[in-house]
């Protein structure tokens, strides 16, 4: 069968390893996955609580609008309705994004490493793809403007950035968007939003208002936990959802999905205990590395990219053994690294004995 032209060149998303899979390959009984951000404390109680009331309408397809969440949503950010839309994870909308503005003669910029679908939707679609190099870990702003001409379509500002955990703060944010050009949009990819505690993170939502070429992106798939429901939305102006709405599937955001989601919403405490208990474990780990004189790139998320002496795919090698899934900063795009989510305070503590074992 003949594919679009660029297909043969692309390899399908390489999943991490499973829990299962490394229990049975190294005849291990207990096992810690660090490796795909997840909140390991799981969602709010509440939720799981609510979900056991969910099933009567399971026969009916969602409300492709989602309605319900979608108030909850404005409400709860202070937008107008049609200001939201809403996928199946704000990985969908990474792809419809690059669906409804990127083809072929087109160009789209972002740096490297940052997070991988937005080159892989955008080779999908035939643009050329510009990466520039992070700095410290850092996106090197001033060179992506550069970078930017008449046929750019879409700028990727992860922040914090996936997979360095740094942020862009408000007055870099706004010199860039000052001289940016309006014809270009601005994704800015918040997946970690509710992790940020640094004063000088912008209210990226404030400026909506003033620049009508941005789209924020969240998500519950990270501080809300709720990854296995998939389910995350963007926030734009009403032309610009407008637009994505036009590819968007009928009933991308499955029921049970919006569901959690609108219960998730509702219990703010929970997330700013998240919050806390997040940030004092990193910052045990933080202090583990420089015991051991181990860089770190500065991390507002719930993981910590972390140089080494030697090969990040050995050293993630060795902490299977171990019992720990990590991901190895070559297969991320920085080598001598591996990337870690900030996981339970006891296992954290076994993991950092077992990284000072695999460095020895
Ligand atoms: C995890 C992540 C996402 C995707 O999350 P969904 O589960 O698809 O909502 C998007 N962007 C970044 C930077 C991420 O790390």
């Amino acid at each position: 069968m003949k594919t679009k032209n660029i297909i043969p060149s692309l390899t399908p998303y390489k999943p991490g390893k499973t829990i299962n899979e490394v229990k049975k390959e190294r005849h291990l009984s207990k096992i810690v996955k660090l490796a795909s951000n997840e909140n390991v404390y799981g969602p709010s109680p509440l939720v799981l609580e609510k979900l056991s009331d969910f099933g009567e309408d399971l026969h009916l397809y969602p409300d492709g609008y989602a309605r319900e969440l979608r108030e909850r949503v404005s409400a709860h950010l202070n937008v107008d309705m049609d200001q939201l839309i809403f996928g199946a994870g704000s990985d969908e909308i990474v792809q419809m994004l690059c669906r409804t503005y990127l083809e072929g003669g087109a160009n789209t910029v972002m740096a490297h490493p940052t997070f991988p679908q937005y080159k892989h939707h955008a080779a999908v679609e035939g643009a050329e793809v510009r990466e520039i190099p992070v700095k410290d870990g850092h996106h090197q702003l001033e060179q992506m403007l550069e970078a930017i001409d008449d046929k750019t379509r879409i700028v990727w500002l992860c922040s914090p950035n996936n997979p360095t955990g740094c942020y862009i703060n408000e007055k870099q944010l706004k010199s860039f968007l000052d001289r940016c050009p309006e014809h270009v949009l601005v994704v800015l990819d918040e997946a970690y939003y509710e992790y940020v505690s640094a004063e000088d993170y912008p209210d990226s939502l404030s400026l909506l208002e003033n620049y009508k070429n941005i789209i924020v992106l969240r998500t519950f798939s990270k501080a809300y936990g709720l990854a296995g429901f998939r389910v995350g939305y963007g926030i734009s102006s009403e032309e610009i959802i407008r637009h994505l709405n036009t590819i968007r599937g009928p009933f991308n955001v499955t029921s049970i999905g919006q569901f959690a989601a609108i219960n998730a919403l509702e219990d703010q405490t929970y997330i700013k205990e998240i919050r806390q208990l997040n940030q004092n474990v990193r910052h045990e780990v933080e202090h583990f590395c420089e015991q051991h004189h181990l860089t770190y790139d500065p991390s507002e998320t719930n993981f910590l990219l972390i140089h080494l002496p030697k090969s990040g795919l050995e050293v993630s090698d060795q902490l299977l053994d171990h019992g720990f899934i990590v991901r190895a900063g070559e297969l991320l795009g920085i080598d001598q690294s591996i990337r870690v989510t900030i996981g339970r305070e006891k296992d954290m503590k076994e993991f950092t004995n077992a990284l000072s074992e695999c460095l020895q």
